[in-house]
Parts: C-alpha cells; sequence; structure tokens
C-alpha cells in the first residue's frame, strides 16, 4: 500500500498544506465552474444525441456526432469553427498542417514568444535539412525573443510596421525553457496592439497545455487560429488519439482543405468510433484541468516548505498552463523523484526509470509515463533532461487524491 510507504513528516505537512491552500483550490474551482459552463452549455446547445456515438467508417461522409465535436470546441475555444480529429496525431501535427496551410511560398511567419517548442524546430526549418520543412517550401522565419518574460511589444510594432509579415505564432505555455508561460492578460495586450497596426496578419497561438487554465481562451481576445493536442488538455484524459485546430472560419476552411483534399475539406474523414471519448474528454476536460493544477500547486507547495528554490510557478503565483517545473538540484535527487512517480502510475508502476539517451535530444532524459493513453500529459507525468540544474518538468493528474499519492511518495523517495 502506498500510504503506509510515506514519510509520516511528509503527510502531516500535506494534511496542513490543504487549510494553507485553500482559497488557491478555491479559485481553481471557480475557474472550472466557469469553463464547466461553457462545455455543457455548448453540449446542450448542439443538441448532442446518442446517434451522434455512432461508428462511421470508409469515408466517413455525413458524420453529424464529428461535426458537433467541432461545433463544441470552435464554442468552448471562443473561435467560428473547428477541425478536431483523428488523423490530427499530435500537437506538433496539428501546428505543421496549420502553418503548411496558411503559408506559402515567399511568405514570412515571427515567433515572438522567443524560440518555439523543440519539436517545431525541425518543421520550421531552424534546424535540420528537412526537404518537407517550412524553410525548404520558402517560408521565411524570423524570430523576436521576450523581454523579462514578456513580449517585445515595440519591436513586434517596428517589425510589423515594415511590412510584408503573413503569420505570428505565440507559444503560450513555456515548454522546455525556464521562462514563465504567457499569461491570456499578456496575450490579450499584444494581439491588440498587433491588430492595430497589421489587421490583415494571422495571429496563431500554439495553445498546448494551457486549454481551460483560465476563464478566457486565446480566440476570445483575438487569436485567428489556436492549435493544441487531445493527450493534453482538452482530450480530458480520455481522448485516446488526436489534436486541433479551431478558429477563424475561412482558415479552418483552408486547413481542413490541407488535411483532406481542396473541395473536400471537412466533409471527409472517418473518426474511427472515437466520438463518444472526443465528447467525453471535452466533457470532463475542466475537471481535468482542475485537478492538474491542484495537483501543481500541491506540488509547488510541498517543494517550496522542503526548502527547495526556483519552484516555478510558485505554488501561489498565477497560473496559464499546467506545468510545473522544479529545480532538483541534484542527478540522485531527479532519479529518485522521478523513480517515484513512475512506482506510483496505475500503468507500468514496476517500470524502473533510469536516464537514458532520446533521439532528437541533446542529454540523457528521465521520464516518468505511466498513463492509460500513450504519451498523455493530462494525466500525470513528467521528465527531465539529466543535466544541471536538473531541472523537472511535471504535468498533469487526473485528481487531486492520486497526485498526492504519488508526489508524496516520490518526495518519500527522494529524501531516503
Ligand atoms: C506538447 C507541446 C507541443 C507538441 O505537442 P505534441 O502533442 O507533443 O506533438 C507543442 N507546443 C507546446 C507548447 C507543447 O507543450
Amino acid at each position: 500500500m502506498i500510504l503506509e510507504q510515506i514519510d509520516k513528516e511528509l503527510l502531516a505537512m500535506a494534511e496542513e498544506s490543504d487549510s494553507v491552500l485553500k482559497d488557491i483550490y478555491q479559485n481553481i474551482d471557480d475557474i472550472c465552474l466557469h469553463n464547466s459552463n461553457r462545455v455543457l452549455s455548448a453540449f446542450i446547445e448542439n443538441q448532442v444525441s446518442y446517434s451522434d456515438f455512432a461508428d462511421i467508417n470508409g469515408y466517413g461522409n455525413y458524420d453529424e456526432g464529428r461535426d458537433k465535436i467541432e461545433k463544441i470546441f470552435a464554442s468552448v475555444l471562443g473561435c467560428e469553427d473547428a477541425l478536431v480529429r483523428p488523423q490530427i496525431m499530435s500537437g506538433t501535427n496539428a501546428i505543421y498542417l496549420t502553418l503548411s496551410a496558411l503559408l506559402k511560398h515567399g511568405d514570412t511567419m515571427i515567433s515572438i514568444s522567443g524560440a518555439p517548442y523543440d519539436s517545431l524546430q525541425e518543421m520550421i526549418g531552424i534546424i535540420g535539412e528537412s526537404t518537407q520543412s517550412l524553410k525548404a517550401y520558402g517560408v521565411k522565419y524570423e524570430q523576436i525573443d521576450l523581454v523579462n518574460d514578456d513580449f517585445d511589444d515595440d519591436k513586434i510594432i517596428e517589425r510589423l510596421k515594415q511590412g510584408n509579415v503573413k503569420l505570428i505564432e505565440i507559444q503560450r505555455s513555456r515548454g522546455y525553457s525556464h521562462r514563465l508561460s504567457l499569461t491570456i492578460a499578456k496575450l490579450e495586450r499584444i494581439i491588440k496592439k498587433i491588430k492595430e497596426v497589421a489587421p490583415e496578419v494571422i495571429i496563431m497561438v500554439d495553445n498546448c497545455y494551457g486549454e481551460l487554465v483560465e476563464k478566457l481562451e486565446p480566440g476570445h481576445i483575438g487569436a485567428d487560429v489556436v492549435v493544441g493536442s487531445l493527450m493534453k488538455n482538452l482530450g480530458g484524459g480520455i481522448a485516446s488519439t488526436g489534436g486541433y485546430v479551431a478558429g477563424n472560419a475561412d482558415l479552418i476552411h483552408m486547413v481542413a482543405e490541407r488535411l483532406t483534399a481542396p473541395g473536400i475539406g471537412k466533409d471527409l474523414g472517418a473518426n474511427f468510433n472515437l466520438n463518444n471519448s472526443f465528447f467525453k474528454g471535452i466533457f470532463m476536460a475542466p475537471s481535468a484541468v482542475k485537478s492538474a493544477l491542484k495537483t501543481a500547486v500541491f506540488t509547488a507547495y510541498m517543494l517550496e516548505k522542503l526548502g527547495y528554490k526556483n519552484v516555478s510557478p510558485a505554488y501561489n503565483e498565477e497560473r496559464t498552463d499546467i506545468i510545473q517545473t522544479l529545480e532538483l538540484g541534484t542527478k540522485e535527487n531527479l532519479v529518485n523523484f522521478t523513480q517515484g512517480i513512475q512506482a506510483t502510475s496505475p500503468i507500468d508502476s514496476f517500470v524502473r526509470v533510469l536516464p537514458a539517451p532520446m533521439p532528437g535530444y541533446p542529454f540523457d532524459e528521465v521520464m516518468a509515463a505511466g498513463s492509460f493513453t500513450q504519451g498523455s500529459t493530462i494525466e500525470l507525468s513528467a521528465d527531465a533532461p539529466v543535466v544541471e540544474p536538473y531541472t523537472l518538468y511535471m504535468q498533469g493528474g487526473l485528481s487531486l487524491e492520486y497526485g498526492k499519492l504519488s508526489i508524496l511518495l516520490a518526495l518519500t523517495n527522494m529524501n531516503k
């Protein structure tokens, strides 16, 4: 039994935490209620029915369930339309699909949140020699770095005034960098300024890990297209694959035509009997995100109490995604903590985590991922490059109770 293995002092600290964290948990509950209202209202508005779960195979023509899923996603994300498909196989695939559809030879895209997420680098052509990168297709890439974890407004506006920009990419979540994630308030400020000087520029937000963490989504504050994975927040821990692109109807039409073919667009594509789990996934997503956030807050609190520095976000800091980074200081701590998370996973608990090389990564990696869906990170998971200062990236957790058991066992493992 797990509880019996947990250090008694840690258990006492965990019990104390509930009263200290009460107001923070309450705020997370408020956001969950707000977002649940939006999700449930979208189900009712779209008259979801048992018959929408029908398994349509082959070409997937006339799948009303699929159409309703896409209307619900659009509505929840504050957008006109959406594409939610098992044929979009990950967040990276969704981003590549979107950029490929919206950018043509000679166009320029600018990342205004610094270097994009690792898996985008080769796709854009920042690194590597792929013949399929955007660069190989004649798309130009520019980057404007963040200043003090916020947008460099002046530089961005100055660049836009020079013209010849097709698309701006904003990554809301920190990814594997040491910056803070970008809140909706910061996004709203910069998007407003961009629209004033360059209303024709397409604003795309990589929304991975940010969905339903705040009351508003990028679509509510002017983003033209937003992209994410169903192995993260909006899959609710239930969708077993898939990705989404949501945004202005004309842009979604272009992305759909890129996915299927010009003239076909959204009309085709079998959902392989996944409609039920896509519906149920977004239905449960506000609550899954709530649990992931509380697990992150709890973890941050425990580590700060134990004297660890550079816990980010701090337990009482504002959040806009579900990522928690923990600087564990030594290789031994990192490995022991990660092993503790793996050992308390419902799946593959018996697997012993060891540092190992990973294709595409410069350092050995440790990874704890005992999830029902392979690679799912709305389920409790953690990974890190094994390099100083031994920072672990942790996210997910489908219930606070399971999260507490895992974190307390991991801490026990680390301190022994
Ligand atoms: C996870 C993630 C991606 C890529 O999504 P995958 O589903 O892992 O391909 C892109 N951007 C950010 C910020 C992410 O967190």
